[in-house]
């Protein structure tokens, strides 16, 4: 019997999980399933982002509901047309087995006509935003009076999106004996109001802490000057050149600004508010999906609902105005057990609302400075080391082959190496010669600052280069995890763990550098050599002129380029290198 059988959950949509490949419920699941099958309640679930809410209410839906009969007999509420969308996928995946069953989405923006067809065809369960479905229950084109259940999914989004009273007219063309599924990843004070007026003695299921952020995440600010906040944009992103993310800005207007500058300055971004149509709007979620855009700038209402699992880096471009949607932003990375990071751009001036921000995370924030110059030069460097190993060969080179060796004739290896890397490069590092440190010097950061942060230049914290990283398999959780284990060492001892594509950095303090390069030389894994250097820079500090080239020195062999040979193959590498945005 597996877990799911458990739960009560009968063959056709234990056959579905089994194609879908989940194998163990999510914990949200496992404490709605069994509540919703067996008794006839309402019920208030609270759980992050990402825990899997749709299946928690969409098989037990599923289960109940008379597939024979073509009534309409169950309604979700979601916010958003893009949530509408994925919980009707979700849900037909899950009812694949399931013969007669429909599930048809109703939201604004596409012909309203075609929709109503759709559902005079027969639609047991109506997927549904507040606004469309108003609409449709005036001009009598959807009947919802003997639905036996009414799920309102992200109800905390939906009111904060101004549906309550939509909500409220909905509900009252629903039977009265129906039941009512809340689902939320928080629970402000509207939330419970509509607990209270609509639902009767609902069972309550809280996954996690309320109002907690998904611990998945680690959250980090950077306090620049307020004119230096787009440079410290570009930093971010090419000091995390595998960096895949959604940026918020505060207004349209900035969204759109910030966008537009990615795009000019050879970013692979795009732009996503209100003021675009549907269709650009569909565009831009559409590449994004694919990855052909890697930051997606994005205002809070346009950004409900994307649900995208693999979203690396979460950037606050300015803090929310209202604080409390900081953690429906940072909630858009850390999904499906993934790890993630939310940085936040400041100023000194906004600095206390870091701290209230903690008390609602329940989380502390690291405090982190812009990468220097220098820095981000090492890791594109080493980035674009990665990405000449992983370069399939083309074969139509060939023929030119002979002319190109001529050419180059009398060069050696080393030396073609160097040229090679410099030819992409050197328009960077002269970009990034001329440009400042962009951290504002404050007291503020220091004293609380990262470990290693402002006092690195020469004592203190080592920074470290390792050769493996997020195309591994490694998050800068397991990295840090991998790393106290094979060390044997306590859990602070290695901090500031910053994970890239195919490489990573980490910092410990300066007496166990001898025991980590001594550990690390000749390390195989799977056969593969796993290399760590001392950084050129000491990381996470972008303060400090002055800092010496060559502490490469010590217990090391002849040190230098070594990762630019890369380790031994092995099963890795296999997705090739992502694409990464241009950074002049
Ligand atoms: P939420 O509504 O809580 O934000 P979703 O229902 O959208 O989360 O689920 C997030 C992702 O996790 C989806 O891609 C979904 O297919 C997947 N998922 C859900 N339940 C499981 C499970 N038990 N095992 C593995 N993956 C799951
Ligand atoms: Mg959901």
């Amino acid at each position: 019997m597996t877990k799911f059988e458990a739960l009560g959950l009968d063959k056709p949509l234990l056959d579905a999980i089994s194609d879908l490949g989940f194998e163990t419920p999510s914990e949200v699941q496992e404490k709605s399933i069994p509540i919703l099958l067996e008794q006839d309640t309402d019920l208030v679930a609270l759980a992050q982002t990402g825990t899997g809410k749709t299946a928690a209410f969409g098989f037990p839906m599923i289960q109940k509901i008379q597939a024979d009969s073509r009534t309409t007999q169950g309604l979700i509420l979601s916010p958003t047309r893009e949530l509408c969308l994925q919980i009707t996928n979700e849900l037909k995946l899950y009812s694949k087995y399931v013969k007669g069953l429909n599930t048809v989405a109703i939201y604004g923006g596409a012909s309203i006509t075609e929709q109503a067809k759709q559902i005079k065809r027969g639609a047991q369960i109506v997927v549904a935003t507040p606004g469309r479905m108003k609409d449709m229950i005036g001009r009598k084109m959807v009947d919802i009076s003997k639905i036996d259940y009414c799920v309102l999914d992200e109800a905390d989004e939906m009111l904060n999106m101004g549906f309550f009273e939509d909500i409220k007219d909905i509900l009252s063309n629903t039977p009265k004996e129906k039941l009512t599924w809340l689902f939320s990843a928080t629970m402000p004070k509207e939330v419970a109001t509509i607990a209270k007026k609509f639902m009767h003695q609902p069972v309550e299921i809280t996954v996690g802490t309320k109002n907690a952020g998904a611990s998945t995440v680690q959250h980090e600010y950077y306090v620049v000057g307020g004119r230096d906040r787009y440079a410290a944009l570009k930093r971010l992103a090419d000091a995390n050149p595998g960096i895949f993310s959604v940026v918020f800005c505060r207004t349209k207007r900035d969204t759109q600004r910030v966008a537009e500058k990615l795009i000019e300055d050879g970013y692979n971004a795009g732009a996503l508010h209100g003021d675009l149509s549907q269709n650009q709007r569909d565009l831009v979620m559409n590449a994004f999906r694919k990855k052909q855009v890697q930051m997606l700038v994005a205002t809070d209402v346009a950004a409900r609902g994307i649900d995208v699992d693999d979203i690396t880096h979460v950037i606050n471009y300015q803090l929310p105005d209202e604080i409390e949607t900081y953690t429906h932003r940072s909630g858009r990375t850390g999904r499906a057990g993934k790890s993630g990071i939310s940085m936040v751009i400041v100023t000194r001036s906004e600095l206390r609302k870091i701290k209230t921000i903690e008390k609602i995370v329940k989380q502390e924030f690291v405090a982190k400075k812009i990468p220097s110059g220098i820095e981000i030069c090492e890791i594109q460097l080493y980035h674009l080391a990665n990405r000449i190993k992983d370069t399939k060969i083309n074969k139509e080179i060939d023929p030119y082959l002979p002319a190109i060796n001529d050419v180059l004739e009398g060069i050696d290896r080393d030396e073609l190496i160097k040229k090679m890397v410099s030819v992409e490069f050197t328009q960077f590092t002269n970009y990034y010669s001329k440009t400042k440190d962009l951290n504002t010097s404050d007291s503020g950061t220091s004293e609380r600052g990262q470990k290693g942060g402002a006092d690195t230049g020469n004592s203190g914290s080592v920074r470290y280069f390792i050769n493996i990283g997020e195309r591994d398999g490694y998050d800068w959780m397991s990295l840090k995890d991998f790393l106290r284990d094979t060390l044997n060492l306590e859990k602070e001892d290695i901090y500031n763990v910053d994970t890239k594509d195919s490489f990573s950095f980490f910092n410990s303090d300066a007496q166990l550098t001898d025991l980590i390069l001594q550990t690390f030389s000749e390390f195989k894994v799977d056969g593969r050599f796993i290399n760590v250097e001392v950084s050129k820079n000491p990381g996470g500090s972008g303060k400090g002129g002055g800092r010496k080239r060559d502490r490469n020195r010590g217990s090391r062999k002849s040190g230098g380029n070594k990762s630019f040979k890369g380790g031994k193959k092995g099963g890795y590498g296999k997705k090739g290198g992502k694409k990464r945005q241009g950074f002049y």
